[in-house]
């Protein structure tokens, strides 16, 4: 209805080609109708009431046409105008009902009853529920009231002096029978159109949902594959750096493999950004639950940072509750270290001189749980208090130069508050333009008590390692390169065997109590394998603990869903391998 109509049109089509919707194109079809019949028996009035002398009945005649005329030709130029146009249509005609039964006839005719229907017709199809209950019954109202009046009326024709006379009459009758008939036509005909409309509307979302599905996972498929290409290479680079450094090299290539190492941190850090967005939001994202020291935990991830904070002359401090010494958790370390690392390597990047301090403070403890405030807090840029709700969405940075200045993705503490969520925790925002930045939360853990003394007791002690039967199928060269030099470093003697036949054939032939095996190997894969290893007659053999070594963050659920009773992601550090096997040997014990 925005587009203009000249105002010499007399085609309804053009009106109503404006119109998308099929109701309003109904209504204004049914307008056009009425006030055409109008016309057309207002001029049949005027004609027969000229011709039989009954003047009374030629003003109104003139008027209502002289009315209608000027209705038809601005519902054609403007049919926005319909609603007004209707409420003038149907006062005129209640005008018409009240002048018929008190003016001309004295009586209740059919012409008086068909006129009521028709204004109840416009009334509920044009104006609406509301308008249709008020208009039906102010219509009906001239009719109850004279029966009342009266008492029993005659309701057909008489020959009282100011009716139309025959055939006059009848052409009337017939016609509002006529335009009663095509005004519910025209509308029922819009509400099946709209009923079709519907449909196609239903049918092309399905469509569109399916596209939309098969989409989101091609992209998660594409995401897990890239996935594993990134991080083969990364393991290889982070686990020879790792080696290299075990090795006592010199301290000037010791300072150049640090770089190396953190570069190689830093790039594995957006790859699991990117990829963990893609994970939280599909809901795929499950919290892992390992035992593992929280103290010396944060001790490990802040020397890396430490060594980052170093390069920019800042002053790195970590202060742990003395409460929380020697405290095992039950937690996931990966998502944790994902936090810290997330907040800290903001914190170090909006730094360009002072401190960085985190803190942990054992708010409460008890024999089960042990609540952590965890606290980052920097001396730098700060952040506009505006800005502090928008930084925490995806892509979002609080300044418009922050990705020329200090790069970024925008994507660290959007999933620093989603990976909260998952920890039934929120992160919390003090800063101000330049005086700088306390990012915190709480986290509430379940403490395992003993598990320290008993694990690092053997850990230290190689003998019970000695007893770890453990193979690894693996078929990238320099991934079984470097574990086995991790397994070295923990004299842990292991067999490799480089894809899934050859570890079923070595655990048929020989009794293991461990197997690492890669996901993605020729010949069988880890799944197959694992299928026909759980289906070994020897329940010994069957029950085998096996971890599945992947490259894949995507498929937590997947590989438990397969039988695998736990999990190793590549690449894999000494102290990942170390922690995953301390947790492993807890729970199947050694003989
Ligand atoms: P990225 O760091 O990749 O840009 P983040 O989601 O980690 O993305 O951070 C979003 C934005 O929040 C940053 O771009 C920066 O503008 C602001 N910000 C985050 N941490 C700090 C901080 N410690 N000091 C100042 N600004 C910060």
């Amino acid at each position: 209805m925005h587009q203009s109509i000249p105002l010499f049109n007399w085609s309804l089509r053009k009106a109503q080609d404006t119109e998308p919707d099929s109701f309003i194109r109904a209504r204004i079809s049914i307008a056009y109708t009425i006030i055409l019949f109008a016309l057309l028996k207002s001029i049949i009035v005027l004609f027969i009431s000229i011709n039989s002398g009954l003047w009374l009945q030629v003003p109104r005649a003139a008027f209502v046409l002289a009315v209608y005329v000027i209705m038809l030709k601005v519902l054609l130029y403007k049919p926005s105008s319909l609603k007004i146009l209707t409420h003038i249509m149907t006062i005129v005609g209640i005008l018409i009902i009240v002048s018929n039964i008190y003016l001309y006839t004295h009586k209740i005719n059919l012409i008086s009853l068909q006129f009521v229907f028709m204004i109840m017709l416009t009334g509920f199809y044009i104006l609406g529920n509301g308008w249709g209950i008020m208009y039906s019954l102010i219509s009906a109202l001239p009719i109850i009231i004279f029966l009342i009046l009266k008492g029993n009326p005659n309701l057909y024709f008489s020959s009282a002096t100011q009716e139309i006379p025959s055939p006059g009459v009848e052409i009337i009758a017939i016609l509002n029978f006529v335009s009663i008939i095509i005004n519910h036509s025209l509308f029922y005909r819009a509400f099946q159109r709209n009923l079709k409309e519907k449909e196609n509307l239903n049918q092309q979302l399905q469509l569109s949902v399916a596209e939309a599905n098969s989409l989101a996972i091609s992209r998660t498929n594409f995401l897990a594959t890239i996935s594993h290409e990134l991080r083969t290479p990364l393991n290889s680079v982070i686990g020879i750096t790792d080696l290299l450094l075990l090795d006592q090299p010199e301290e000037r290539q010791k300072e150049n493999l640090r770089i190396l190492q953190f570069s190689a941190q830093d790039l594995l850090s957006l790859i699991n950004n990117v990829l963990d967005f893609n994970k939280l939001e599909s809901d795929k994202m499950v919290l892992e639950r390992v035992p593992f020291c929280l103290a010396e935990f944060m001790r490990n991830i802040c020397s890396a940072l430490m060594v980052k904070a170093d390069d920019k002359k800042l002053r790195f401090v970590l202060e742990i509750d003395h409460k929380l010494e020697g405290v095992v958790v039950n937690s996931d370390p990966t998502r944790l270290s994902q936090l810290i690392y997330n907040l800290v390597g903001n914190a170090i990047k909006f730094t360009d001189k002072g401190t960085i301090t985190i803190r942990l403070d054992c708010i409460h403890k008890s024999d089960q749980t042990t609540d952590v405030l965890f606290s980052v807090t920097d001396t730098g840029a700060g952040i506009n208090p505006e800005k502090h709700d928008a930084i925490f969405e995806l892509f979002t940075q609080a300044e418009s130069d922050t990705t020329r200045k200090y790069g970024g993705t925008g994507l660290g503490l959007a999933i620093v508050k989603q990976v909260l969520a998952l920890l039934n925790s929120e992160i919390h925002l003090e800063s101000s333009p330049g005086k700088g930045s306390r990012f915190y939360f709480t986290v509430s853990f379940v403490v395992q008590w003993e598990y320290p003394e008993t694990i690092s007791k053997r850990i230290t002690d190689n003998t019970n390692f000695d007893q770890l039967k453990i193979l690894i199928a693996e078929d990238n060269d320099v991934n079984r390169f470097i574990l086995k030099k991790h397994l070295d470093k923990l004299n842990i003697n292991a067999i490799m065997v480089a894809n899934g036949k050859q570890a079923y054939e070595a655990i048929l032939a020989d009794d293991y109590r461990l197997l690492i095996m890669d996901l993605q190997m020729p010949e069988w894969d880890g799944y197959e394998t694992i299928k026909q290893i759980r289906s070994i007659k020897d329940p010994a053999k069957a029950g085998i603990y096996i971890i599945a070594f992947t490259a894949s963050v995507t498929e937590q659920q997947k590989i438990m869903d397969a039988g695998f009773n736990d999990y190793l992601y590549k690449p894999v550090t000494l102290n990942d391998l170390k922690v995953k096997l301390e947790k492993t040997v807890s729970l199947i014990g050694l003989t």
